[in-house]
C-alpha cells in the first residue's frame, strides 16, 4: 500500500449553547483519519456571528471532546503554528482577501437595506419567480449612486458575483461526484465587518494547511461557493468529506429540540462512559471490523479506516445500541475502576455525600455491575448498604410467607456463630433452614432477603450480608422479627 500524505483535518463548531453530538461525531472521523494518516486534527472555534454566541459553550466543546478522547492537536488554549484558532481574533486576516476579491472583480459592496431585501425575497415568492435571490441592484453603482435609489443603509456588506459558469460538481471522498445548486450571490462580508461563514471557512481551511473538510451533508449546498472563492484566491482546493446526517428512530434530522441525546453533555449527564459513547459513534453510518464484532478501541477503528466506508444515508441514532455497549464496557472495568467512575459520575451531579463509604460501595459494586447499564444504577440497588436500618416496602411485606419468624429465629441463630464470609453464610444458612427444617429456599431466605434490605430483589445475598457485617445483620433481622 502507497503510503498515505499526512493529513490535516479540523472540526469548526459554533460556540452558540452546548455542544451537539455531531460535533464529536465529526471530530472522531477528523481525529481517525489524522491519526490513520500521521497527520493533526484541529480545533476552530468559529465564533463570527456575535449575535449567537454563549458564554462558557466552548469550554464545554473542550471538555467534552477531551472526555470523549477525541481532543484536538491544535486549538484554542492548546497551540498550534496556525493560530490564532478563534475567528473573531482573526478578522484582520480576512480583510485583505476581501479587498483582493473586489479588486479583482469577484466581490461587490452592496447597500441595499434588510426590508429591502425581505420585500424581494417576498415578491420572488409571491411571483413565483424563476429567478431567486439577490437582483444585483447595487452592482456596479458607487456609494453615491446607490445612495439615491430606495432601500438604502449606511453600511454596506460585501457579496461575491457569482458567474453563470460557476462549478456546481465537485468530488467528495464518501459520496463521489456530487452536483450542488447553482449559488446566490452569498454575502462573504457583514455590516459589522465579520466575515460570514462561508469566507472565513475557506481562508481559514487554508491558511491552517487543512487537507480534508469533514463536515455535515447540510454543507454541501454551499461548497460551489467556497470551490469558487478557492478559485479566485488561487488556493488549491481541499478534499471533501460530507458526512451523513444523525437521524432519530423515526428517520427525523436529531435535533437538540427534540431529542436530549443531540446534547453532547447528556451523555455524561445520564451516566455514559466515554468509551461506550466513542465506541458508539464509530458504528453511526460505519461497519464494525468485523462482521458482528461492534466492540472496537478507537486505534481499531482507525487502522481500518477508509472513507469509502462511511454511508451516506443518515444513520439512526439508536440509543438501546449504546445501552448495551455501556453495560460491556462498564463490566470491562475492575471494581476499582468501576467504583472511581461511580464516585465521579454522582459527585458531578452533587448527590455524593458522608453516608456513602466509597470502600463499602467498591466491595459492593461487583454485585451490582451485571446489571449496570447506566453509572447512576450501582447506588440504588445497593442504598442498603448504606443506611443504619431499613425500611420495608409494603410490597416485601407482603411477600413474607406465614411462617417468616420461625425462619428469621432460625437464620438469625445461624447467623450468630456462623464464620461471617458469604460462602459459610450460605452454608450454614442452607444446611439450617433447607436442609433440616424443610423450607423450600425461595421461602427459606426470602425472609432474610427482606429483613436484610427491605426489599423483595435485591442483589447477592450471602455476599451483602458479609459486606454489611454481623452486628448490622442481625440487627436488621431481629429489627424484622420484632414487627412479627
Ligand atoms: N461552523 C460550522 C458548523 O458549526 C462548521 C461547518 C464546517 O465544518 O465547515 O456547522
Amino acid at each position: 500500500m502507497t503510503a498515505l500524505h499526512p493529513a490535516r483535518t479540523r472540526v469548526a463548531p459554533s460556540p452558540t449553547g452546548d455542544p451537539h453530538v455531531g460535533t464529536a461525531f465529526m471530530a472522531l472521523f477528523d481525529k481517525a483519519w489524522a491519526a490513520r494518516t500521521g497527520g493533526a486534527f484541529v480545533l476552530r472555534i468559529e465564533d463570527t456571528d456575535q449575535n449567537r454566541l454563549v458564554a462558557g459553550s466552548e469550554q464545554q466543546i473542550h471538555e467534552s471532546l477531551a472526555w470523549l478522547g477525541l481532543a484536538p492537536d491544535e486549538g484554542p488554549g492548546i497551540g498550534g503554528e496556525h493560530g490564532p484558532y478563534r475567528q473573531s481574533e482573526r478578522l484582520e486576516t480576512y480583510r485583505p482577501f476581501v479587498e483582493q476579491l473586489i479588486a479583482d472583480g469577484h466581490a461587490y459592496h452592496c447597500w441595499c437595506s434588510s426590508e429591502r431585501l425581505g420585500q424581494l425575497r417576498k415578491e420572488q415568492e409571491t411571483n413565483k419567480s424563476a429567478k431567486t435571490g439577490y437582483d444585483r441592484l447595487c452592482l456596479g453603482k458607487t456609494r453615491e449612486e446607490r445612495a439615491q435609489l430606495p432601500g438604502f443603509s449606511e453600511t454596506p456588506v460585501v457579496r461575491m458575483l457569482v458567474p453563470d459558469d460557476a462549478p456546481l460538481m465537485f468530488t467528495d471522498v464518501i459520496r463521489g461526484e456530487v452536483k450542488a445548486p447553482f449559488p446566490d450571490d452569498q454575502v462573504i462580508l457583514k455590516a459589522d465587518g465579520f466575515p460570514t461563514y462561508h469566507l472565513a471557512v475557506v481562508v481559514d481551511d487554508h491558511l491552517m494547511g487543512i487537507t480534508t473538510v469533514v463536515r455535515g451533508e447540510e454543507w454541501i449546498s454551499s461548497t460551489p461557493k467556497h470551490l469558487l472563492l478557492y478559485r479566485w484566491l488561487g488556493f488549491p482546493e481541499p478534499q471533501y468529506a460530507h458526512m451523513p446526517l444523525l437521524r432519530n428512530p423515526d428517520r427525523s434530522k436529531i435535533s437538540k429540540r427534540r431529542n436530549p441525546a443531540a446534547r453532547l453533555l447528556w451523555f455524561r449527564e445520564q451516566g455514559y462512559l466515554p468509551e461506550a459513547v466513542r465506541n458508539f459513534l464509530q458504528l453511526l453510518g460505519y461497519p464494525p471490523a468485523e462482521d458482528g464484532v461492534e466492540v472496537a478501541t478507537f486505534e481499531e477503528f482507525v487502522a481500518g479506516f477508509s472513507w469509502d466506508k462511511v454511508a451516506t444515508t443518515g444513520p439512526i441514532f439508536d440509543v438501546k445500541k449504546l445501552d448495551w455497549l455501556n453495560g460491556h464496557y462498564i463490566r470491562s472495568l475492575d471494581a476499582a475502576e468501576l467504583t472511581d467512575r461511580i464516585v465521579a459520575f454522582h459527585t458531578e451531579r452533587g448527590e455524593w455525600d458522608g453516608s456513602i463509604d466509597r470502600d463499602v460501595l467498591h466491595q459492593a459494586v461487583p454485585l451490582v455491575s451485571e446489571r449496570m447499564v447506566l453509572l447512576g444504577d450501582a447506588l440504588p440497588k445497593l442504598q442498603f448498604l448504606f443506611t443504619d436500618g431499613v425500611e420495608v416496602a409494603d410490597d416485601a411485606r407482603a411477600s413474607l410467607p406465614d411462617n417468616a419468624a420461625e425462619v428469621l429465629d432460625a437464620g438469625i441463630a445461624v447467623l450468630e456463630t456462623v464464620p461471617f464470609d458469604a460462602e459459610s453464610i450460605q452454608a450454614g444458612l442452607r444446611a439450617k433452614l433447607v436442609d433440616d427444617m424443610g423450607i423450600k429456599p425461595k421461602f427459606a431466605f426470602g425472609p432474610l432477603r427482606v429483613g436484610l434490605t427491605g426489599a423483595k430483589v435485591s442483589p447477592p445475598l450471602f455476599e451483602s450480608m458479609e459486606i454489611l457485617g454481623r452486628d448490622m445483620t442481625l440487627a436488621r433481622l431481629k429489627a424484622l422479627r420484632a414487627t412479627l
